[in-house]
């Protein structure tokens, strides 16, 4: 079973850190939309989808004729099963009473970042703090069981105090899962520029770090499993009376870092079959005249054993449960293992059965530790 990625790369205006390729040409919207049905069409197989996640850009700027028309598409070209997890991003101020009707999205991702709107205005984010509340009121209302939030911290001048707030309010809505990421400052964003030209300064390592640390024990303390780096989820009653996993762990997520294959439709989309990877053309126009005429539009790279060795350092390693070792040939296992000595030694890294994985102490050091445990 694949994961299916579908990139909306549609903004209505653009966020000053984002890194993200999308464009604010929305006029070509339908346009985009007949060639990701073109491109499933044109693609050679089509291998059973357990999870579809519609990520951007902004996927919620698609009018929802576009969106029915793309998802009645995909359940024609891929058998989906039956209980997959369907993921649509969302920006808070798009959110309307009814959206989803006849869609089949169960889970919505929505990027707050801030509650503060000093924040939220630096960054230009188009919603305020209040549509993310309200969005919130709607999705319950509409029946949507399963929402994450994407919260940023490391913002210039911010304090502890101000994080601790964001995080509060944040729980105070009772996402099933949060993800939170330390601010970057990009190349080529116009956040780099405000950095370089002395606007703006980053904080201090030190306090990022401890922004970090009291993230994880807040919400460990409200009950969110810690599972990836960036990524909490909500444990129900059952699954603690069940002693496992939460159900709300990212489905489609987990694959990337699980090592799953997945494929990747639109422009700029990665695809992975477990042996090389493709991507399509980061361009719009480019992307829908090259799939009009009939082409796939993809640059494609096979992955050598040592790619794919740094490829599980940086994705299954993010992860709770680490990377297991008895996957590796005899060679980079060893290689592994003697990079990963001195990290053992001093408890940042440990092994439960044939995992290696990252501790509560390493995973504050997490950039460092799998940059020496690399190959290449
Ligand atoms: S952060 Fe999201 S909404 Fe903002 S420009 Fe990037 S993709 Fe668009």
């Amino acid at each position: 079973m694949a994961g299916l990625y579908v990139h909306i790369p549609f903004c209505a205006s653009r966020c000053i850190y984002c890194g993200f390729y999308s464009t604010t040409l929305l006029e070509l919207r339908s346009r985009y939309v007949d060639a990701l049905c073109r491109e499933m069409s044109l693609q050679k197989t089509h291998p059973p989808i357990e999870t579809i996640y519609l990520g951007g850009g902004t996927p919620s700027q698609l009018s929802h004729d576009d969106l029915l028309r793309l998802f009645t598409y995909i359940y024609k070209v891929y058998p989906v099963a039956t209980d997959a997890e369907v993921t649509m991003e969302c920006n808070p101020d798009d959110i309307s009473p009814s959206m989803f009707r006849d869609l089949p999205v169960n889970r919505v991702s929505m990027g707050a970042q801030t509650f503060d709107e000093n924040r939220l205005r630096l960054l230009h984010r188009r919603h305020t703090a209040e549509e993310v509340n309200r969005a919130f009121d709607i999705l319950r209302a509409d029946g949507i069981r399963n929402i994450s939030l994407d919260l940023m911290f490391g913002f210039p001048n911010e304090t502890m105090d101000d994080w601790q707030h964001d995080i509060e309010h944040a729980l105070r809505l009772q996402p099933e899962h949060i993800s939170a990421y330390g601010l970057m400052y990009e190349e080529g964003t116009p956040l780099y520029r405000m950095l370089e030209q002395g606007k703006v300064s980053e904080i201090d390592e030190e306090l990022s770090i401890s922004m970090y640390d009291t993230l994880i024990d807040r919400l460990s303390k409200a009950g969110y499993e810690h599972y990836e780096i960036s990524n909490f989820a909500k444990l129900s009653v059952d699954d603690k009376v069940l002693h496992r996993p939460s159900s709300f762990r990212s489905r489609h997520n987990s694959s990337y870092w699980h090592d799953i294959p997945y494929i990747g439709l639109g422009a700029a989309a990665h695809s992975y079959d477990g042996h090389s990877r493709h991507w399509a053309v980061a361009d719009l126009k480019q992307y829908i005249t090259r799939i009009e005429s009939g082409q796939l539009p993809y640059t494609e790279e096979p992955i050598d054993e040592s790619t794919h060795y740094d490829d599980l350092i940086t994705t299954a390693l993010r992860t709770r449960e680490g990377l297991d070792i008895d996957r590796l040939s005899p060679p980079y296992s060893s290689y592994l293992l003697a990079q990963a000595q001195p990290y053992l030694d001093k408890n940042m890294l440990a092994i439960t059965g044939h995992h290696l994985h990252l501790t509560r102490q390493g995973i504050l050091l997490s950039n460092t530790i799998m940059s020496d445990l690399m190959h290449v």
